[in-house]
Order: C-alpha cells, then sequence, then structure tokens
C-alpha cells in the first residue's frame, strides 16, 4: 500500500492521521447547527465532523482533520472509499445511462452482479439472486421467497439479532432503543429464541453451542411447531447485537434442524459478507451452506445495493412480477459491485482481513489482560470488538464504553459502539487499510483506554 491514495480528478489524499483543530472543528461545528434545523432529529451522529474526502484507510473533515478510519461508515467501504475500481466502472456507467428499471427494460450489469453472487457464495449447487438498494429490503425479501416456497408463516430470530428498520425487520430485530421504541406495532409470525453468546452464556461458554442450540429447538419444536417454520433467519456473527460469534457448533445444528424440516436456513450476511471475517462470506467458517443468503453493505464500495442469493428453487417460489422494485439493481449500483468484487479478488481482501486480525488481536488482548473493564476480545479478521464491563464482574460498561469511543475520536480515530448493551467497541476498518495505520490506531487506542 502506498502512502498516497490517488482520488479520480482531486489531489492525492495523504494516509495520515492529522488532528489540526478540536473534534469537532469549527466548519463541523457550522454545519453540525444546519444539520440539526434542517434534518430530522432521528438522524443520529456517531462522532460529529463532516467527512470531506475519504480513502484508503483515512476519513478527512471539513475542518483538515484526518481521521484513521476503524468504522468503514459500518462495514461499506471494505475496498475503500472512492476505491478505482469502483469509481471507474460507476463513471463509465453513469456516461451510458443511470437507470432503465429491471422490469421494464433489463440491462447486463444487473446480470452480471447476479453471476458474481453464485460464484462467490457457499456452496455449488445451482442458484439466483435478486437484487435491492438496501439490507433491511433484502431481508423483507428473503422472507417473502421462504413464505412462498415453503407456504408457512413463522419465522424464526435469535436474541442479539439485528435485520433492519423497515417494519418487518424492525419485528426481526431484537433491541427496542432505539430501533423499535415508540414504532410499533409490528408484523406478526416473528418468534425469538436463544443465541449461542459465550461471554454471557449463564453455565459458561464450555456447553454454550449445545446447551443454546436445544433451548432454541425446543422452543422452536414447542411453541411454533417445526412445520409452521418458514424460514430460520441468522446473523453467522451478529453485528449490531455486538459483534457476537456463537459457539462453534450453535450454527451447523441449527443448520442441520432446518434442513431436516424442511425450513429454509437464511444467513444474514450483511455486515459479515464480502471479504469481513476473512473469508467470502462468515459462514464459511463453519462450512455452513445457507439455503439463502442476504448481502448488502460491503457489496458496491458505498453505493447502495443489496441481494438475496439461493437455491434456484427457493428463488423461483416468488411468481414473476412479485419480486423487485424501481430502483432495485441500479445499474450504476451494479457496477460498483463489479468493480468491488473485482478489487476483492484481485487484491486478496479476505486474506488482508486474517492479516488484519493477527496485527489487531494480539494487541487487544493485550490491552484486556492490562484493563479491568475490557471483559472479552471477539472476533474474526476485520470484524473485531471489545465488550466493556464493570471492573470485578460482567456488568456492563456503557459509559465507559461510549467514553473511549469519544477519546479515540479526539485523537483521530473514528471507532463504532454497538451492542445490546451498548458496551462494544468495535472495529472494522477498510481492508485496504495499510499495517502503519491500523498500527497507529491502536496506539490512540491503547492511550484512551489508559487516560479512561
Ligand atoms: C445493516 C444491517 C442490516 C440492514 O441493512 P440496511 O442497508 O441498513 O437496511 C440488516 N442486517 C444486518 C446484519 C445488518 O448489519
Amino acid at each position: 500500500m502506498t502512502a498516497m491514495t490517488e482520488l479520480p480528478g482531486g489531489p492525492a489524499l495523504p494516509q495520515e492521521r492529522r488532528v489540526v483543530t478540536a473534534v469537532p472543528g469549527p466548519k463541523s461545528q457550522e454545519l453540525m447547527a444546519r444539520k440539526q434545523a434542517a434534518v430530522a432529529n432521528g438522524i443520529g451522529t456517531v462522532m460529529p465532523v463532516f467527512a470531506r474526502r475519504a480513502g484508503g484507510g483515512v476519513l478527512e473533515d471539513v475542518d483538515g482533520n484526518s481521521f484513521i478510519d476503524f468504522g468503514s461508515g459500518i462495514a461499506v467501504t471494505s475496498v475503500g472509499n472512492s476505491a478505482e475500481a469502483v469509481v471507474r466502472r460507476a463513471t463509465e456507467q453513469l456516461g451510458d445511462f443511470t437507470h432503465t428499471c429491471m422490469m421494464v427494460t433489463p440491462y447486463e450489469p444487473y446480470v452480471e452482479v447476479c453471476e458474481e453472487l453464485a460464484k462467490v457464495t457457499p456452496g455449488d449447487h445451482a442458484k439466483k439472486s435478486v437484487l435491492f438498494n438496501s439490507g433491511a429490503e433484502a431481508v423483507e425479501n428473503a422472507v417473502k421467497i421462504a413464505r412462498a416456497h415453503t407456504g408457512r408463516q413463522a419465522i424464526v430470530v435469535f436474541d442479539h439479532g439485528y435485520h433492519g428498520r423497515t417494519n418487518l425487520t424492525m419485528a426481526l430485530t431484537s433491541k427496542n432503543m432505539p430501533y423499535k421504541h415508540s414504532f410499533g406495532p409490528f408484523a406478526p409470525e416473528v418468534y425469538r429464541v436463544p443465541v449461542a453468546y459465550p461471554y454471557r452464556w449463564l453455565t459458561g461458554p464450555e456447553n454454550c453451542a449445545e446447551e443454546a442450540a436445544a433451548q432454541a429447538i425446543d422452543q422452536i419444536t414447542k411453541q411454533i411447531g417445526p412445520d409452521n417454520v418458514a424460514a430460520i433467519l441468522i446473523e453467522p456473527v451478529l453485528g449490531e447485537g455486538g459483534f457476537i460469534v456463537p459457539a462453534k457448533g450453535f450454527l451447523p445444528r441449527l443448520a442441520q434442524f432446518a434442513r431436516d424440516n424442511g425450513i429454509v436456513f437464511v444467513a444474514d450476511e450483511i455486515q459479515s459478507g464480502f471479504c469481513r471475517t476473512g473469508q467470502w462470506f462468515a459462514c464459511e467458517d463453519e462450512g455452513i451452506v445457507p439455503d439463502l443468503i442476504t448481502t448488502a453493505k460491503g457489496i458496491a464500495g458505498g453505493l447502495p445495493l443489496a441481494a438475496v442469493t439461493g437455491r434456484a428453487d427457493i428463488m423461483d417460489a416468488a411468481h414473476s412480477g412479485g419480486l423487485g422494485g424501481t430502483y432495485g439493481g441500479n445499474p450504476v449500483a451494479c457496477a460498483a459491485a463489479l468493480g468491488a468484487i473485482e478489487t476483492m479478488r484481485e487484491q486478496d481482501l479476505a486474506g488482508k482481513a486474517r492479516r488484519i486480525e493477527e496485527v489487531m488481536k494480539p494487541r487487544l488482548e493485550k490491552l484486556a489482560a492490562q484493563s479491568d473493564v475490557i471483559g472479552e476480545v471477539r472476533g474474526r479478521g476485520a470484524m473485531l470488538a471489545l465488550e466493556l464491563v464493570r471492573p470485578g464482574g460482567k456488568e456492563p460498561n456503557p459509559e465507559a464504553t461510549a467514553a473511549l469511543a469519544k477519546a479515540c475520536h479526539q485523537q483521530g480515530l473514528l471507532v463504532l459502539t454497538t451492542g445490546t448493551y451498548s458496551n462494544v467497541v468495535r472495529f472494522l476498518p477498510p481492508l485496504v487499510i495499510s499495517e502503519e495505520l491500523l498500527n497507529e490506531g491502536l496506539d490512540v487506542l491503547e492511550e484512551a483506554l489508559s487516560g479512561l
């Protein structure tokens, strides 16, 4: 990785951390006042600075501060911001046409993205895809497809699961605040069961997978009836729930239960997919081949695109005209996705994600050994996290989490928080970040932690 990232039409973006004003600086504060007057309060802000440019491993704000990016716009710009192939392909497409509507006059880039999805997703069975604008829309449509295929209605989801902010996906999502509060009533026929969360499993992590799977299956069997269940929907690594990696054995057990009972097993890989965890998809870690897989976030280098990919016979259960949307699979977003996938292949970004884990995890574990507020270090590849607790126990520590994130922001490191208990600091660097920046970011984190 060179020290500079060439942005099309602009000067090179120095790959450095640089704090030249208070954070937020005066220009950001001015813009924030305009935001407060013009943008609805429902849109919150993690770090109150306004972006001007971003690329490689940094994000520059309007005051000239340059932040090391450990967020990637929530696991979206895995190939980096304004990645060369994304910009090149999207720009070409912009010049040819911007929209015809796939349902009116089809175009090749949509088909090409579906062909690529069939190649990169797990399993060598016949696959088909359908494209949408957002992750929530993909999840909604996976549910529609599973219901059409099975003729059943019930959907099984998990504690700590997150699937989006539309009405059905709010119902599928576990956490009330901020996602659901005051927004009900929610869609029916959604059932929540336990997930194997090793750190917080009451009898300890050793039997967590077995016990959690047994409880989940018992609840499905006794409370719903397997022959009423259309789909089991789970994130192979739970994102907004706190970067929970289900104990090994839990996912295969549920996938097997789904197979045995004619239930569609859906992996929501919207956050964990596209090389983020060191493989194309996180479910590969335990050799799971989902019937359907939902993707978005990392798929198109920042342009809005999402997909449902799966077994051709299941995907074809929905009648012609039953799926779609005006903008779904927009040609510019499809061109960007082809650029992003090309980048992931050519630069072996799955390998880069594994390397990021190799650099970060030992340092995070060293920090945990020295700190009485770090309860656990977890995650895979470039999807890593710290769970913060009160000293001496496991009680969640959201105050320390917020303070740590803020201290990092003020020193030029963009980190995000997450978790059901708002006590997890998560790390999602762009997979193209340099090792120098990665280590410098960890230096900042270390210092911020010591100042808590
Ligand atoms: C972000 C996310 C979604 C929702 O995607 P949007 O594009 O925000 O609608 C769904 N599932 C998971 C696992 C996510 O991380």
